[in-house]
Order: structure tokens, then C-alpha cells, then sequence
């Protein structure tokens, strides 16, 4: 589908809750660094984890996350749990896309 179809078909959602989000400024918290290190992927994630526990608006991201197949740090949850949740990243890598098939 070309860019300007997935524009055009593209679903409208309600998105005001993410202007009460708690992790407004701390992307770096959320979202992996090029060739990031398991263990750094661990202190940042458990990073992200504490500053999700905190939000108002936590349950409505992680189902916005698992519903659109976001990539990153979302509601408390990481790639890996939305995925162990079944909630499948659309373009899988590494061990996750050798469990896709
Ligand atoms: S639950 Fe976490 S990722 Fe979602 S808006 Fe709140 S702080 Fe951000």
C-alpha cells in the first residue's frame, strides 16, 4: 500500500489521553538507541517501567499499543511482553520474527 493510501485509510483515533502522559520528554526511556545492549535494554526498560507505573493514563496505552502493534515501550509493557501477550509486532526481528512463522 503506498504512503498516501495508509494516509488516506488511515483509522482516526482518540488521542487526547496521550497529552496527560508521563513519559512527555523521556522518549529515550521508551524507544531503543541504534545496536542497543541487552543490558542496557534492561536498565532503561525497568527505567520506563517505573514512570509508566506512575501514569493516569497507563491501561489506555497499553491497549493503544497492543492494538496498533507499536514498537517500544508502551503501558508498561516492552516488545517482548506485548508479544508474549500475543500481541505481535507487524515487521518482527531477531527471536521474535523466528516465532512469527
Ligand atoms: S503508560 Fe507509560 S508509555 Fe504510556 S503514556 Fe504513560 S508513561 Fe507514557
Amino acid at each position: 500500500m503506498a504512503a498516501v493510501e495508509t494516509l488516506f485509510h488511515r483509522q482516526q483515533t482518540d488521542d487526547r489521553w496521550m497529552n496527560t502522559a508521563a513519559c512527555k520528554g523521556l522518549t529515550h526511556l521508551f524507544f531503543p538507541p541504534p545496536a542497543e545492549r541487552p543490558q542496557a535494554r534492561e536498565r532503561r526498560e525497568a527505567m520506563a517501567k517505573s514512570v509508566c507505573a506512575s501514569c493516569a493514563v497507563n491501561r489506555t496505552c497499553r491497549e493503544f499499543a497492543r492494538t496498533n502493534h507499536e514498537y517500544g515501550f508502551w503501558g508498561g509493557e516492552s516488545e517482548d511482553e506485548r508479544h508474549e501477550a500475543g500481541f505481535r509486532l507487524i515487521a518482527p526481528i531477531g527471536v521474535r520474527a523466528r516465532d512469527a512463522v
